[in-house]
């Protein structure tokens, strides 16, 4: 599944020569794989370089040969200790231990060795006692299994009053399913459909009760074993059972057939109603499906976990005027008179059934052959035209997997849908891949950033054929496995198929993003453990997509390309068709490691424990200290203190820097050539999931050398030190008048990753201050913010522009000076406006530019009637959503509370876009507090529309909260939040934006006097 607003942050392309020098450069050597001598270290309390896998990167090749005595003597060199440090050890960390017996000046006396030494053996002495008289199951995934007896007693009882046969939210392992037969009757008419299903099933362990998955339908008869039977149903858990009362034979199959009805879903899940207006004006219905995660059990009743994977076979009735379309291509239609047709499928692959999908629509098509595979790109006949970049698109792309994986796409046919009101950005349903129109369809008024989007959706929906279809997580808490892979699959394949995509500066920003959300408290283990649909529904968050993508790229880059890919080639081939867990993952890859590595003793580190370490950089003459901590923006708030990470660590130096100088730095064998060293860059390129904080002399050193030169560093390493520092800020570490003096050397930068990190993180704290209404504090922050990229944002062309690096970065430029008001950018959007209005919309707008022509047009009377005209009639999605971002943009009262109540009733604006409307309205002063009425107000139908714990509910709760900086809004929020109880008080967003409020509090208490006195 792909979650809309994932895309919300500006997508920064990246200079391609740099990167691809970095890329291809031959010296950067992964010491890790090749120190076999270099064990990982199971010893959790101290950390040192030879357990931490350090990596070097930069050494020459003519010293391969010799690369672990040069990892060794260079980290001796540099003197470097690594300790792991909790905030509630800073004390012990200041004294630090340093490596074993290091032959050099760098060596710390063995007497403070010997001390810490003594206290690890202590400390292990006591876990060890902890753990033998600690209950075993406490450490179990699972916890201890409730086998009491008396709970046995407490069945549940059935509508009908009899007792339900099942106590548990997860059902029984006893009966597995095999076939499932499924005909569907749906009516557009009048939003129902009548459906039958037999479902063929094994029994795996001697049983009396059969229990499944159903919701809210009405079961008209039931047969088992053909003679009829009386359903049991319990509705809180969305199951219904069988009891019978001759015990199930092991091995045996048993067939269960259920007649049923029920009406169409009218929120975004199951078998849903979805309807368009068409270029006539006439509003056109179809019926569409969206499973994941727990939507299946609408459609039919059915075995609904991942783990129970079946073969499907489907048939849909359908009247002349549609055409019907499943996971399958279709076999047969036969007319079954009163103009109905019956569609049959062909028999599936075996699949979990939140998988299973079919659209029932008028729709027209594009095809192609791919590898034996018939592609084809559906959409409503009036958008047919904007199908083409799609179909060569995933032609490309599905090429690439095929190669890439080694198993070609297993099916003869995929198909590609763009639904007109669909809530998620896309969903992997195996053969039949539904996409929101605006994340398929590409049309005349699309920028290549427009392109960039639809490219990732799609190869973000076409790698979930392997990872989640192919090779399915057992269950949703390791929802990760399919995200995390499917995300990064999307950077990785469009980086290596679509280059002039420049997608790697939108893979920094969304690491800058996932590092962002782990960094509060409120955060998960990537792999946590779900149960209620409510838990299962949270998982879909940044966590689990962007975290999920980070921590595969620092592992790939820590076992080397080719390694990765061939533990990955070896996961899919080993589990085709099963079900796994994280371990598996890790497992395949250690295999191929050479020598043998322990990729789960690293990696669990990463995906058991919430957050990620900051390293903190000490240095004491020619002595580089490193210490380890969890990195949490309040600490006072932190419930783990313990965390540790096998970190990857990578650095460059003012030595060595970049490929042609490194070459030779690796010449000094001695230790006077470290010691001239001025300044350490960790986490080379941010391909590692961990911040840095270098200590004031250290953070000097970088920005001396930076005002010098900006290019000693490549330009994620500059992104990546703007952003580490503003989160350094916000948790204390670092004072906000250091930050001000990193940002000093902008005034040379001219890449686009460092140049809109800066201005979003600006942005940010302006927004803060906007909220405020600090008119004063908000017009000096506007004009520091014009001093810094002032001259950057008038010398912008407005012209079109081909390279989407240059897009992305006057894209954010423009943005921000039009919507602060500086001349020089409303004045040329006005004019681009009228030029766009009097022509008649033929003179175009460049792509990228649009949102922001329209946001200051939308600005007037006349302007904002103009584009609600257009925004009713276009028929290009991206227009559509510029426009409507251009028109909840305005400052107008009565207009903001009317576009909210449209989206929210979804007659003027269709409801998906409600969470774009309510974040572009909070941008705006004007609208912040409308805003948050409108949430409060509307509670109860914005959770009948979007689930509790979904997307669009957290982006909702977000977008609402998470600028107010005042102790009168933290009670009004907490207050609100926690009068609603079950309906969601107890989600983790809610937790989310309190903290983030907290923090917005104290930040304003540390920094606004500085603001006063540096801006
Ligand atoms: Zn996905």
């Amino acid at each position: 599944e792909f979650p809309f607003m994932f895309f919300k942050r500006a997508p920064l392309p990246r200079n391609m020569i740099e990167n691809s020098m970095f890329e291809e450069e031959p010296d950067v050597v992964d010491l890790a794989k090749e120190s076999p001598s270099y064990p990982i270290d199971s010893d959790d309390v101290v950390y040192e370089p030879r357990s931490s896998r350090l990596l070097v990167r930069g050494l020459g090749e003519n010293d391969l040969d010799e690369e672990e005595e040069d990892y060794e003597s260079s980290a001796r060199l540099l003197g470097m200790s690594f300790m792991n440090r909790s905030s509630s050890q800073r004390s012990a960390a200041a004294s630090s231990y340093t490596r074993q017996q290091p032959s050099n000046s760098c060596s710390v006396p063995s007497a403070k060795k010997m001390v810490v030494g003594i206290l690890v053996l202590v400390i292990i002495a006591f876990v060890a006692m902890f753990i033998y008289f600690v209950p075993r199951c406490t450490f179990s995934k699972d916890g201890c299994q409730k086998t009491n007896s008396s709970i046995e007693q407490l069945y549940p009882k059935a509508s009908n009053g009899e007792l339900f046969p099942w106590t548990g939210l997860r059902l029984p392992a006893s009966v597995h399913p095999v076939h499932y037969e499924i005909s569907l009757q749906p009516n557009l008419t009048a939003m129902t459909f009548q459906g039958s299903v037999a479902i063929s099933m094994v029994v795996l362990q001697e049983t009396n009760k059969i229990v499944l998955h159903s919701y809210d339908m009405k079961i008209i008869n039931s047969t088992f074993q053909d003679e009829k039977v009386n359903i049991l149903e319990y509705k809180p858990w969305q199951q219904i059972a069988i009891k019978v009362s001759k015990e199930l034979k092991k091995g045996e199959i048993y067939v269960l057939k259920i007649h049923y009805s029920a009406n169409l879903s009218n929120s975004y899940d199951g078998l849903y109603n979805s309807s368009y207006i068409d270029t006539n004006g006439k509003r056109r219905v179809l019926a569409a499906t969206q499973f994941e995660p727990l939507a299946a059990r609408k459609a039919f009743p059915c075995f609904d976990e991942p783990a129970f994977k079946a073969s499907f076979v489907i048939k849909i009735t359908r009247e002349a005027e549609y055409i019907s379309l499943s996971n399958m291509p279709k076999v047969k239609t036969t007319p079954l008179g009163d103009g109905l047709f019956e569609d049959e499928f062909e028999k599936s692959v075996n699949m979990s059934t939140y998988l299973v999908a079919f659209v029932v629509a008028n729709l027209s098509s594009v095809s192609k052959n791919v590898s034996n595979t018939l592609v084809s790109v559906y959409a409503v006949p009036d958008k047919k035209d904007q199908t083409h970049y799609a179909l060569e698109t995933v032609a490309k792309l599905l090429e690439f997997y095929n190669r890439f994986f080694e198993i070609t796409y297993p099916l003869s046919k995929l198909d590609l849908v763009g639904i007109p009101d669909f809530l998620a950005g896309a969903m992997e349903n195996w053969g039949l891949i539904t996409f929101r129109e605006t994340t398929l369809l590409i049309g005349d008024h699309s920028s290549p950033i427009d392109k960039q989007l639809v490219t990732s959706v799609i190869a973000h929906e076409l790698a979930h054929q392997w990872f989640g279809n192919l090779v399915t997580m057992r269950w949703w808490n390791d929802l990760w496995l399919n995200e995390g892979f499917a995300t990064y699959m999307q950077y990785m394949s469009i980086e290596e198929v679509f280059p002039e995509l420049d997608i790697d500066n939108e893979f920094l920003s969304v690491r800058f993003k996932a590092l962002a959300k782990d960094a509060l408290n409120s955060s998960h283990p990537l792999s946590t453990k779900v149960y209620t649909p409510e838990e299962v529904a949270e998982m879909f968050d940044s966590v689990s997509y962007e975290k999920g993508a980070s921590i595969l790229l620092m592992l790939k880059a820590t076992l080397s390309k080719v390694a990765f890919r061939k533990g990955v080639i070896e996961y899919l081939k080993r589990y085709r068709g099963l079900n796994t867990q994280s371990e598996d993952l890790w497992m395949s890859l250690s295999q191929v490691t050479n020598p043998h590595t322990d990729v789960a003793e690293m990696m669990n580190t990463w995906t058991v424990q919430k957050g990620f370490p900051l390293v903190t950089v000490n240095r004491t003459g020619i002595q580089v200290n490193l210490m380890q901590e969890h990195f949490v923006l309040n600490a006072d708030n932190a419930t783990d203190h313990s965390n540790l990470w096998h970190i990857p660590l990578t650095y460059v130096s003012d030595i060595c820097n970049n490929s042609s100088s490194c070459k030779q730095v690796f010449l000094f064998k001695d230790k006077t050539g470290l010691r001239c060293m001025k300044w350490l860059k960790f986490n080379y390129r941010s391909d590692g999931f961990y911040i840095v904080d270098y200590g004031e002399q250290g953070w000097r050193a970088l920005i001396i050398a930076l005002k010098e030169n900006v290019n000693v560093l490549p330009h994620e390493d500059r992104a990546a030190l703007i952003n580490n520092i503003f989160a350094l800020s916000r948790s204390d570490r670092v004072s906000f008048r250091q930050v001000l003096n990193l940002l000093v050397y902008l005034k040379n930068e001219t890449e686009t990753a460092p140049l809109t990190e800066a201005l979003t993180q600006l942005n940010h704290i302006f927004m803060l201050l906007d909220k405020r209404s600090d008119l004063l504090l908000v017009s000096r922050m506007t004009t520091y913010i014009f001093t810094v990229f002032g001259d950057l944002m008038d010398s912008q062309s407005w012209e079109e522009e081909s390279s989407v690096s240059k897009q992305a970065l006057r894209s954010a430029l423009l943005e921000t000076a039009c919507h602060l008001g500086r001349p020089n950018c409303t004045n040329q959007a006005n004019r681009l406006f009228v030029q766009w209005r009097t022509s008649n919309k033929t003179e175009h707008i460049p792509g990228d530019l649009l949102k922001t022509v329209l946001s200051v047009a939308a600005q007037t009377e006349k302007g904002w009637q103009v584009l609600l005209d257009t925004y009713k009639h276009s028929i290009y999605d991206s227009e559509k959503r510029k426009t409507l971002q251009a028109l909840a943009s305005t400052q107008d009262v009565r207009k903001i509370v009317w576009i909210l109540k449209a989206a929210l009733d979804g007659s003027e604006i269709q409801t998906p876009e409600l969470p774009l409307v309510i974040s572009t309205v909070c941008r705006h002063s004007a609208g912040y507090l409308h805003a948050w009425d409108f949430v409060k107000e509307n509670w109860d139908k914005l959770t009948q529309k979007f689930s509790i714990g979904s997307f669009p509910l957290q982006s909702i709760i977000m977008s609402t909260t998470s600028q107010f900086s005042t102790k009168t809004h933290l009670d009004e929020v907490e207050r609100f939040f926690g009068s609603l109880k079950e309906r969601g008080s107890k989600m983790r967003s809610v937790q989310e934006a309190i903290e983030t409020i907290k923090l917005n509090i104290q930040w304003m208490d540390r920094n606004l006097v500085t603001l006063w006195k540096w801006l």
